[in-house]
């Protein structure tokens, strides 16, 4: 299960991905955006690890709503809304919380994906964050054992993100591109992907 004390680590783990994929998010996002995405989550990950580092929490609700804030004022763009609402979803569904199960974990970010959904009204195939996070959830249902469902999240977030490579973007900037953007790898399925393998690694 996640704890309060894993919970601060898969946020210190994020951070560390944010960091040493900032490069490579932000070239994905040169080719199909505005090349910024891997500085807007560099920083905005940066800074929710300084705030849930140095807080005392209650319950996971708290925390995740403090990482929610942090990114809703610090990532900018598109991004800092959705992970922002992603993040404030899970952080409602955790309250009063000290501990979550997998399937606990999957409702939440199940209410979280809801959340991206309504904000940034994009469907699966539209070659964004929802085409990574969407099946992850997907694969996790039903899964007995805990790495069982979190190795099948990761493994569907993975195939996901790759399969953003053909689509034509429909929202965000990449869809200013239209046909041009086919050919490239979405940089939020891509940050998405790595979220979730932070996750992964501060819970098993
Ligand atoms: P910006 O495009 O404003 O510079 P970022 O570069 O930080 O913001 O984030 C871009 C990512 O945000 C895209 O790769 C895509 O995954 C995601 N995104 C953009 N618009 C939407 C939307 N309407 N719904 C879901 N995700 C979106
Ligand atoms: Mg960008
Ligand atoms: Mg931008």
């Amino acid at each position: 299960p996640l704890t309060v004390e894993g919970a601060r680590d898969f946020i210190a783990r994020a951070k560390e991905a944010m960091d040493s994929h900032k490069d490579y998010l932000t070239q994905l996002d040169s080719a199909i955006g505005d090349a910024d995405h891997g500085i807007n989550m560099s920083r905005g990950f940066g800074k929710a690890h300084e705030k849930v580092s140095s807080g005392s929490y209650g319950d996971l609700g708290g925390l995740f709503k403090d990482v929610a804030m942090v990114l809703m004022g610090s990532v900018g763009g598109a991004s800092g809304p959705l992970y922002g609402t992603f993040f404030m979803k899970i952080s409602m569904k955790l309250a009063g919380k000290t501990e979550a199960s997998v399937e606990d974990l999957r409702e939440a970010a199940l209410e979280g994906l809801n959340g991206v959904l309504a904000l940034g009204k994009a469907q699966p195939g539209d070659k964004t964050m929802v085409d990574a996070l969407q099946p992850a959830l997907e694969a996790m249902k039903g899964r007995a054992g805990e790495a069982e469902a979190l190795e099948a999240a990761v493994k569907a977030a993975e195939e996901g993100m790759l399969a953003t490579v053909p689509m034509l973007a429909k929202k965000g900037r990449a869809s200013y591109l239209g046909e041009r953007s086919v050919g490239h790898q979405d940089p939020g399925a891509t940050s998405s992907y790595l979220l979730l393998t932070c996750l992964r690694d501060a819970v098993l």
